[in-house]
């Protein structure tokens, strides 16, 4: 018996089998859950469709979170598949362009800053309005979203995915307290760094990413399986009153001040 037999989720955010959004909805399918996908259409059937295949589903749509009309017709399409709601719907996607995340924060340009905000923070508000409005949202709907600590503290060369995602935290706060009440939930998980291609966009990374499992506290790196856990936990019931929270999957990094590698 799975925590999540009988549940369904929507993925967006797939772009291969490195993402975040794929380790998520393999973890929720172990459970039970059947899963459909979303992701930008360029992907879809090179990328996301033989993915989908593997676990067997076979619900895959294009959508760019920038535009509602594409967002709208997801949520109709899922309708028209024959699901009355989504139980669990994953965001797990970003975007910023390499020159603002190359250069120094304070070269950002206005529409850099825009088009980051858009993609990243702005899309999960976009998902759970056009999701609300289709009526596919219940009395337990669980929304997760992926952020990263760059949103709270400064990360060398995260410039402007940093104030994004200190936008989307933000969000994910003022949609809890909006769908608390309908007992729709809206969490966080703040990941550790993963190689994926949206982390390759990140200048100095790969050095980072050597640091990070030197002096994390349980000193290892973090792989989309162990975001997949977490995941599992805040789409089931056993985080039935948990929402608006980001939950860390860092191996303990935020809690460091002051690290000591040679412990
Ligand atoms: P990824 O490149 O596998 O996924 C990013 C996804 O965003 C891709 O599927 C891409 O197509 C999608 N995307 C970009 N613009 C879009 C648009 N306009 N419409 C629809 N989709 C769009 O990389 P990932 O690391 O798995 O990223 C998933 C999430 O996890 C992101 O929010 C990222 O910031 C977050 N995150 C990543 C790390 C890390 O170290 N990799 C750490 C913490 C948080």
């Amino acid at each position: 018996m799975g925590l999540l037999d009988d549940r369904n989720a929507l993925v967006f955010g797939v772009a291969n089998d490195h993402s975040i959004a794929w380790g998520i909805a393999k973890a929720l399918h172990e459970q039970g859950a059947e899963v459909g996908f979303s992701s930008i259409e360029g992907l879809i059937e090179k990328r996301v469709r033989p993915l989908a295949s593997s676990i067997g589903s076979t619900f895959v749509e294009p959508c760019d979170v920038q535009s509602d009309a594409d967002i709208a017709h997801v949520f109709e399409r899922w309708r028209a598949s024959g699901h009355e709601t989504i139980d669990v719907l994953v965001h797990a996607l970003a975007f910023a362009r390499r020159e603002d995340l190359d250069g120094a924060f304070v070269d950002t340009s206005r529409d850099g800053f825009a088009l980051a905000l858009d993609v990243s923070a702005y899309s999960l508000v976009a998902l759970a309005r056009e999701a609300r409005a289709a009526g596919v949202l219940r009395n337990g709907s669980s929304l997760i979203t992926l952020t990263y600590y760059g949103a709270e503290k400064v990360v060398a060369h995260y410039n402007v995915m940093g104030v994004a995602k200190a936008a989307l935290e933000a969000s994910v706060r003022y949609l809890a307290a909006d769908l608390g009440p309908s007992g729709v939930r809206v969490n966080a998980i703040s990941a550790g760094p993963i190689r994926t291609l949206a982390a390759s966009g990140i200048a100095g990374f790969r050095k980072m990413y050597g640091a990070f499992a030197d002096v994390a506290p349980l000193r290892s790196a973090i792989t989309p399986a162990d975001v997949g856990g977490a995941a599992v936990f805040l789409a089931s019931d056993l985080s039935r009153q948990v929402t608006g929270e980001t939950l860390y999957v860092d191996g303990g990094f935020n809690i460091l001040g002051v690290p000591n590698p040679e412990a």
